[in-house]
C-alpha cells in the first residue's frame, strides 16, 4: 500500500517524500479507520485525503467551509490532472447537474461540498446511490462551540455517522488544543479514530523581534530584503494600513491596503490581486488572512503588537506554507506596549475577559524580550517540547547580550517611587538623568535623592529597561492616569534587592547586520546574481502560462520547483519530470514552455 501511496506522489504530484505524517495517515486511511489530523498550517493535510482519493475508486467528498478555498484547492487539483469538482452556491444550476451525473458515473475522483449543501436530503441521496470511498472534513475544529471559528453547520456533519457507518471519515485541522480536539472526536462522532497529532513547529519560518527605533526605516530596510516577494504587513488600525502602503508604494512596492473600513470590492480586489499575482504585499488589520491558502508567502511583518501568541502564531502561519523559507518579523518598542495594554483595558469586554486578554498580552511581551531560543519559547508555550536552540530565529542566529539589570531597575524603581507613581516615562527618565526641565523646576524634583543617579547612562538606555521592566511586570504604565507608571507587587523584592534580573542590551537593527544571517539561510539554493535572469524569465513564463490558465502562479509550480530548474538547468522532457513537483500532468503541460526559457539562457554565457 505504502508503494503505491508512493508512486502517486510521485507521478501526479512530483514530490519524492512524504513530509512527516502523511504516510502514516494515508495507511490509516487505507486500511479503512476513522482518522483526527493534526498538523500545523502548511505541514501537508491536503495529501493526506487526497492520495488516497486518488488510490481508491470511486469519489472521495471533502467539506470544506470556505468557498474561496474550495475554488482554489480544485483549480489546483486539476492542474495535476486530476478529476475534481466543487458544488456550492455558486455552481450555475447546469453545471450541478453535470457534476451530479459524473460522480454517479464514478468519473471524479474528488469532491469539494460546503457542509450545508452536503446536509441537504437530496445530496446525500445522491452520495447514498455514488461509490464514496472517504470523507475529509476540513479545518474541523469548526464544530467547536469554544473554538474560534464555530460554524453551525459543522454541528450536523455527525449524521455520516449513521447514514455512512462503512465510509472512513477524517477530521483534519491545524488549530486544536486537547480539548478541541475531544470535541472534534465527540461531536462528529468519529469511531475509535486513529490519531495524528503534529507538533506546532514551522522549522522553515525564521522567528525575529525588533525594537523599534525608527519604525518606517526598519520596515523599510526589511523590505529590501523581500522586494518583489508576496508578503503580509499587519498594523492595527485603518488609517496605518492606509498610511502604510503608502509608504510602500512609495518606495517601489506593490502594495495595497486591506482593511474592514474598506468597500467589499475593494477589499476583494485586493485579495484577487494577492493571489493572483506574483508580488503583491498586503498591508492588513487582522480582518485579512482567514482562509488564505496562498503557499508562497515568504514574509509577514507585524508593525504593531499582536494580542496574543495565539494570535501571532496563527497570523505568522500565513507565511510559507510551501516549505521554504520563510520570515516573520515584528517590530515594538516602549509606547506599543502601553498602547495594547492601554486598549485592553479601556475594551468594552467584561472584567474577567480582560483579565484573560491582559494574561496573554503579558505571555506575548514576555516572549518578545525572551533571551534563549525565540522557537523554543514559542512551541512551549503550546506545549511541545523543542529543542533548547533552533538556529533559525534571531536570537539564535544573533544573540543578545545581556546583562545584570539588578541596580540599573532599582534606580528606575525608586525615582517612579520618589516622584510619587504620578509621571510617565519622559520626566521620570529625565530625573533620573538629572535633566533641569521646567517640569522638574516646577515639582521640585532636583531636590529628590534620586536626581541625577542615572546620568551616567543615556536616555536610550532607560527606555529600552523600562520597556523590560513592563514586559514583565514590574512596572505598570496606568493608561487610567495618562501612562503614569507605578510598581507591581513583582517589584519589592528586586527593589530590596532579594532577586536580581536579567535583561537584555538592545541592538537597534542596521541593514548590514541583518543581511549577513539572511544570507546564510538554511534552505540550500539561493538565486546568485547571475542566474538572476534566468530566474526572472522562468518567474515571467510561469505568470504568462498562469493567466493563460487562469489559476494563481504557484499552481503551475511553486517557487521551489522554478529553483530547482535554475540550478539543474533540465534540458530535457525526461530530466524535467525528475524535478520535484513536476508530475505528469504539469509535464505535459508546461514542459515545453520552460525548456525553452532553459533553453535560451544556456545559450547566452552570463
Ligand atoms: P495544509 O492544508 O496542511 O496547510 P497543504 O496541504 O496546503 O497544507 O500543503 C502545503 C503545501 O505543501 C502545498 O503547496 C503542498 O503542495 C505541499 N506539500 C504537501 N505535501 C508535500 C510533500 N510530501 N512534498 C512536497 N510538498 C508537499
Ligand atoms: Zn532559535
Amino acid at each position: 500500500m505504502r508503494e503505491q501511496a508512493r508512486n502517486t506522489l510521485r507521478t501526479i504530484y512530483g514530490y519524492d517524500d512524504f513530509r512527516p505524517g502523511q504516510a502514516e495517515v494515508i495507511e490509516a486511511v487505507l486500511a479503512g479507520r476513522d482518522c483526527l489530523v493534526l498538523m500545523p498550517t502548511g505541514g501537508g493535510k491536503s495529501l493526506c485525503y487526497q492520495v488516497p482519493a486518488l488510490i481508491r475508486p470511486g469519489t472521495a467528498v471533502v467539506v470544506s467551509p470556505l468557498i474561496a478555498l474550495m475554488q482554489d484547492q480544485v483549480a489546483a487539483l486539476r492542474q495535476l490532472g486530476v478529476a475534481a469538482s466543487f458544488l456550492n452556491s455558486t455552481v450555475p444550476w447546469h453545471e450541478q447537474v453535470d457534476i451530479t451525473r459524473q460522480l454517479a458515473e464514478g468519473r471524479l475522483d474528488l469532491l469539494y461540498l460546503a457542509p450545508e449543501r452536503l446536509l441537504q436530503e437530496e445530496t446525500l441521496q445522491i452520495l447514498d446511490r455514488a461509490d464514496v470511498p472517504l470523507f475529509a472534513i476540513d479545518e474541523a475544529h469548526c464544530v467547536s462551540q469554544w473554538g474560534h471559528d464555530f460554524r453551525q453547520d459543522y454541528l450536523g456533519l455527525d449524521v455520516l455517522a449513521d447514514r455512512f457507518p462503512e465510509v472512513p471519515r477524517m477530521a483534519l485541522t491545524a488549530t486544536a488544543d486537547a480539548r478541541t480536539r475531544a470535541e472534534i472526536v465527540n461531536r462528529l462522532r468519529l469511531d475509535r479514530p486513529a490519531r495524528f497529532v503534529s507538533g506546532f513547529d514551522r522549522p522553515n519560518i525564521r522567528y525575529s523581534v525588533r525594537i523599534k527605533s525608527n519604525a518606517n526605516d526598519q520596515l523599510l530596510a526589511f523590505m529590501e530584503e523581500h522586494r518583489g516577494q508576496p508578503g503580509i504587513v499587519y498594523c492595527l488600525s485603518r488609517r496605518k494600513t492606509e498610511a502604510t502602503a503608502e509608504l510602500l508604494r512609495a518606495d517601489g512596492h506593490d502594495a495595497v491596503p486591506y482593511h474592514a473600513g474598506m468597500s467589499g470590492r475593494d477589499r476583494s480586489d485586493h485579495q484577487a490581486r494577492f493571489l493572483r499575482e506574483d508580488g503583491v504585499v498586503v498591508v492588513a488589520t487582522i480582518a485579512f488572512g482567514m482562509g488564505i491558502d496562498k503557499p508562497d508567502v515568504r514574509f509577514v511583518a507585524h508593525v504593531d503588537l499582536p494580542k496574543s501568541i495565539e494570535a501571532y502564531y496563527q497570523e505568522t502561519g500565513r507565511a510559507g506554507r510551501d516549505g521554504e523559507h520563510a520570515d516573520a518579523w515584528m517590530i515594538y518598542g516602549l509606547q506599543d506596549v502601553v498602547r495594547v495594554r492601554q486598549l485592553v483595558d479601556q475594551g468594552e469586554a467584561s472584567e474577567q475577559q480582560k483579565r484573560i486578554e491582559r494574561s496573554k498580552l503579558d505571555a506575548l511581551l514576555g516572549w518578545c524580550e525572551v533571551t534563549a531560543c525565540r522557537r523554543a519559547a514559542l512551541l512551549g508555550y503550546f506545549g511541545d517540547h523543542p529543542p533548547e536552540a533552533c538556529g533559525n530565529c534571531d536570537i539564535c542566529l544573533d544573540p543578545p547580550k545581556t546583562y545584570d539589570g539588578t541596580v540599573a531597575a532599582q534606580k528606575l524603581m525608586s525615582c517612579i517611587v520618589r516622584t510619587g507613581q504620578y509621571f510617565g516615562a519622559g520626566h521620570v527618565i529625565d530625573v533620573l538623568r538629572g535633566k533641569d526641565t521646567a517640569k522638574v523646576q516646577q515639582h521640585r524634583h532636583d531636590q529628590l535623592s534620586t536626581f541625577g543617579i542615572g546620568a551616567e547612562v543615556g536616555e536610550v538606555h532607560w527606555r529600552s529597561l523600562l520597556r523590560q521592566l513592563i514586559a514583565h511586570r514590574f512596572v505598570l504604565a496606568d493608561a487610567a492616569r495618562f501612562g503614569a507608571l507605578r510598581l507591581t507587587q513583582a517589584a519589592r523584592p528586586l527593589l530590596r534587592g532579594e532577586t536580581t534580573l536579567t535583561l537584555r542590551e538592545d541592538t537597534v537593527a542596521n541593514r548590514s547586520r541583518r543581511r549577513s544571517p539572511a544570507k546564510s539561510r538554511d534552505d540550500g539554493f539561493e538565486i546568485t546574481t547571475q542566474d538572476e535572469a534566468l530566474w526572472e524569465a522562468l518567474r515571467e513564463c510561469r505568470l504568462r502560462l498562469a493567466d493563460d490558465a487562469s489559476v494563481p502562479p504557484y499552481v503551475v509550480f511553486h517557487d521551489a520547483t522554478l529553483k530547482e530548474f535554475v540550478r539543474l538547468r533540465p534540458q530535457s522532457r525526461d530530466a524535467m519530470v525528475a524535478v520535484h513537483g513536476v508530475g505528469q500532468a504539469k509535464l505535459d503541460r508546461y514542459a515545453d514552455a520552460f525548456l525553452e526559457v532553459i533553453a535560451a539562457h544556456a545559450a547566452t554565457p552570463a
